[in-house]
């Protein structure tokens, strides 16, 4: 008989860790990711300063920023960190409670290991006790009407904003985000439905945060490219261009000889030509105003001015996108095929001085009621800081109008849920028992966490607040300010539910696939 060959089906640089060994190594990594960001839980959460390899400094306490910018390469706590990317994409807030309970999960899912308790088993409860979390949620929750509950939608921007840098300023930027969402917010047959992107937001400095303004319509930083355009232009017929009019590349590229002074002034006649046969085309759609995404030549300016048309040049893409949805017009790349249907309309296009610049106001849109939030400070980094902030609380003020259901926070659910948990576990029996009781504890963590961060004894605080929940005051939570145990709600500490339920589903869900990784096959990376 033949010899038998040895087969390879791996590289040999391939590295691999296989059962208990892969399992811990995966969860000493979430456990070391959730040690990172504990720090800045809560009201009283510390800031990290983050440096990277440029010399750039960020200085935030958002856990999808941090975990975002530090260099993380362990495919596990890569895991960890997109569970708070998704978190932040879908409802904007709770990044680092997502965080922190799938470490805290898995960390006592390591304890179930050791007891020889199998994964799936752990896996299957962890489930359980999610979908049970789901109902007792469900019957936390408070109604809002957004028609007159802007005090409860203010508290419930005020929270999102906790432990942000811009504490002084907190009552006007939730003012700003509320008043910003509910005229954006429409209602309809399936609820409410607030349409962020009819929000536009500009930053200005020299003044401060309190300066902030909402102004009804679009406001453009720029101003017209040409003195004798008009100022102010009712009825507008918007044409909105992806291009510029100038004279067409191909044209200048072409090599030209020009060697008498003739040829040179046919040359530039020929050019202008072009140029009045652009403006002609826009004229004849009805257009009397251009949006121009790339530059406008000063002949076709003036050919512009001749016909009364407005423009403006220059203007950004993102705005161009804007303008076109709020005024129902097309992008139009080639002018050559603009027609009356591309135009868009609103009621007025004006220039005017807005904080020492000259910009534009676009009034009336005809599709989108459209809102600019004129975000003022003192200083780039201070605007920039509130942008940040003030962009996370719209986020979730949305969340709380198109969802419609608020929660207190301040660990008040997570005490409640571990309560509750623990007594639903007790009908369930067997092994999975013990992965329900630990998911509750697990949950702990985040008021636990919230009473370290604040200074206080995290264990007597703990104690304290689940005799409070055990006495039925379901929304007693953890006042990081003044230190104490108290009614949330009363204290005005509410989330949209939403951000509870996302925050416990994407931390189950990672918590599972890790637990279900019992082999690592990594390549060597190669120089
Ligand atoms: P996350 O990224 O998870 O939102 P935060 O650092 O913003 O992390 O902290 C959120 C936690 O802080 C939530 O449990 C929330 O209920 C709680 N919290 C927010 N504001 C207060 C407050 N004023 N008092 C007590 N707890 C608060």
């Amino acid at each position: 008989m033949a010899e038998r060959k040895p087969v390879f089906v791996m590289d040999e640089d391939v590295e691999r860790t296989k059962g208990k060994d892969a399992q811990s190594n995966n969860i000493e990594a979430a456990k070391a990711v959730g040690e990172t960001i504990k720090t800045t839980l809560g009201p009283s959460g510390m800031d990290k300063m983050l440096v990277n390899s440029t010399g750039n400094v960020i200085v935030t306490n958002d856990g999808s920023t941090i975990l975002g910018e530090m260099d993380i390469d362990h495919p596990a706590a890569k895991m960890i960190v997109e569970v708070s990317e998704t978190q932040d994409e879908e409802v904007g807030d709770g990044t680092t409670t997502a965080v922190l309970l799938t470490s805290k999960l898995l960390s006592k899912a390591e304890d179930m290991l050791d007891q020889d308790i199998h994964p799936t088993i752990i896996a299957e409860g962890y489930r359980e006790a999610e979908e049970k979390s789901m109902e007792i949620l469900d019957e936390m929750k408070q109604d809002i009407t957004i028609a007159d509950d802007k005090e409860i939608l203010r508290n419930v921007a005020k929270t999102a904003m906790t432990g942000k840098g811009v504490i002084g300023d907190k009552d006007i930027l939730a003012k700003t985000a509320v008043d910003a969402v509910t005229y954006v917010t429409k209602e309809t047959e399936d609820g409410y439905n607030a349409k962020l992107d009819n929000i536009k937001m500009e930053t200005k400095t020299g003044a401060n945060i309190s300066d902030t303004q909402l102004i009804e319509g679009m406001v453009i930083d720029k101003d017209k490219p040409h003195p004798e355009m008009p100022d102010k232009i009712e009825n507008t017929k918007i044409a909105v261009l992806d291009t510029e009019i100038e004279v067409g590349e191909t044209e200048t590229d072409a090599e030209v000889t020009i060697d008498s002074p003739g040829q040179r002034q046919k040359f530039l006649e020929r050019e202008e030509k072009q140029l009045k046969e652009k403006v002609e085309k826009i004229n004849e759609t009805g257009a009397n105003v251009v949006f121009c995404e790339e530059a406008i030549d000063d002949v076709a300016q003036q050919y512009l001015v001749n016909k009364g048309i407005h423009a403006l040049k220059r203007v950004d893409e993102s705005d161009i996108n804007k303008i076109a949805k709020a005024t129902g017009a097309s992008v139009v790349s080639n002018i050559n095929e603009l027609t009356e249907d591309d135009l868009g309309e609103a009621e007025t296009v004006r220039e005017e001085a807005l904080a020492g610049d000259k910009v534009t106001y676009i009034e009336g849109c005809k599709e989108l009621k459209a809102l600019t939030v004129l975000l003022r400070g003192g200083t780039e980094q201070l605007v920039e800081e509130a942008e940040r902030t003030l962009d996370d609380a719209i986020d979730v003020v949305a969340t709380a109008i198109n969802d419609g259901d608020t929660i207190a926070g301040g660990g008040a659910p997570e005490a409640e849920l571990s309560l509750k948990l623990r007594d639903y576990a007790a009908t369930i029996g067997g092994r999975e028992q013990i992965a329900i009781e630990a998911f509750a504890d697990a949950l702990e963590s985040i008021p636990l966490t919230l009473a370290e961060n604040a200074g206080l004894d995290p264990m007597d605080t703990l104690v304290n607040l689940k005799k409070q929940h055990e006495e039925d005051n379901q929304n007693a939570g953890i006042d990081g300010y003044e230190e104490k145990i108290t009614d949330m709600t009363e204290k005005g500490v509410l989330e949209p539910i939403k951000i509870k339920k996302q925050a416990m589903k994407s931390a189950t869900e990672a918590t599972e696939m890790v637990l279900r990784i019992d082999d690592v096959l990594s390549s060597k990376t190669t120089e």
